[in-house]
């Protein structure tokens, strides 16, 4: 009874407006609580684990994290990405497993139609599963999320953790594991794709999200054996030489710096994506860099995917670019990290992104 949502509970939408009907919306609009699912972890299932499109480091270590964790109890476990991901993440052990769903759609309907439970990492929203989204939405299954972006859509999961003050969801896995009393099944793979999100969300440690339960976690995970040296290297010293050559041309040549507003603009054409070899991950980090120059604020990157143009903003402070995102750009994320998107021309989403940036001129002079 207990992982029932309102699907599985029978009381569909299509009977009268009576009692039962409430109850079931109801129930559809409060995600009930991850400690909920604690006493059936043990209990093998057809288990899913999906994350958002495009998975970064913190998406894909939190969803192998937890695979690792989950097949200890004799789950049956599939991990489908909504799209394809960087080869900088290979490393993460089992990543060769992940199905992509933009190139088999329909052996992952298959394997989704079949799920009993559905975890869903690091995302708050369906439609960051792109195509996969119609499908999620469609399934009765009883869906998990554990996310740290703000403002999610808690309606479209049974049960779930959404907490905006973690540094990352590896984070949250962590806790999870822990939480629910299964410290002792944190072995190496599980230890080193937790690190590797961990590490990643918090630039290393870095941002204000770093917080002392995340170093707890990280001298956990240290006292379990974990090399942070290859983790790092693994993340960070894993490029083609035609990625720096691109961050060199990129920072010299579609650097724009806008001192009044203390906001600086990286816009790349998708020329440049062709010239040099450009594949998913290499932009990765870019929108940083001008970060490092004295007095910055805002930070954008504006990119020329050619099937969509694609955002990414950080901030310093209180200016946040998830309501930026939100407002001006069909996105968000976090108050000092975020993203969106626009159909317009590169040309005229740079102007759209100006004039936002004048709009904001008290928050960011
Ligand atoms: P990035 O700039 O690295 O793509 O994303 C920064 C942060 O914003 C990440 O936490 C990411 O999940 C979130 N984010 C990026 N794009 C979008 C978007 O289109 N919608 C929402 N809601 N969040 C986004
Ligand atoms: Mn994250």
């Amino acid at each position: 009874m207990f992982y029932m949502n309102s699907s599985d509970s029978g009381l569909s939408g299509t009977m009268d407006l009576g009692f039962g009907y409430l109850f079931c919306n109801f129930a559809a609009i409060f995600m009930k609580s991850i400690q909920d699912i604690f006493p059936f972890l043990p209990v093998p299932k057809r288990v899913v684990i999906t994350m958002h499109q495009k998975p970064d480091a913190d998406a894909m270590g939190s969803s192998l994290g937890l695979y690792h964790f989950l097949k200890q109890f004799g789950h049956r476990v599939s991990i489908i990405s909504p799209t394809n991901w960087a080869d900088w993440l290979s490393w993460m052990k089992d990543c060769d497993r992940v199905m992509d769903y933009e190139l088999n759609a329909a052996k992952a309907d298959q394997v989704l139609d079949d799920a009993e439970w559905i975890f869903c990492m690091d995302f708050n929203d369906l439609v960051r599963t792109k195509k996969m989204a119609s499908k999620l939405a469609s399934l009765s299954c009883t869906k998990i999320l554990i996310d740290h972006h703000q403002q999610p859509a808690t309606e479209s999961f049974s049960y779930g953790i959404s907490d905006t003050s973690k540094s990352s969801t590896c984070e949250m896995v962590y806790d999870l594991i822990c939480n629910a009393g299964h410290g002792n099944k944190i072995d190496l793979p599980v230890a080193e794709c937790l690190y590797a999100g961990t590490m990643a969300d918090t630039g290393s440690f870095r941002f204000p999200s770093a917080t002392a339960s995340v170093h707890r976690m990280v001298a956990d995970l240290k006292d379990r054996g974990l090399d942070h040296t290859r983790i790092h290297e693994n993340l960070f010293d894993n490029f083609l030489e035609n990625r720096l050559r691109f961050t060199g041309h990129v920072l010299a040549n579609r650097l724009d710096i806008y001192y009044e507003y203390n906001t600086a603009l990286i816009a790349v054409p998708w020329k440049d994506l062709v010239k040099f070899q450009i594949k998913t991950g290499d932009t990765e980090g870019l929108v940083n860099y001008p970060l490092s120059i004295q007095g910055i604020k805002l930070a954008a990157l504006i990119i020329d995917r050619d099937e969509e143009i694609k955002c990414s903003f950080r901030s310093k402070g209180n200016f946040d670019v998830n309501i930026f995102a939100r407002t001006y750009f069909d996105g968000g994320g976090h108050i000092n990290a975020a993203g969106g998107r626009s159909k317009d021309s590169l040309d005229h989403t740079i102007q759209r992104f100006l004039k936002a940036m004048k709009e904001n001129a008290s928050q960011l002079q």
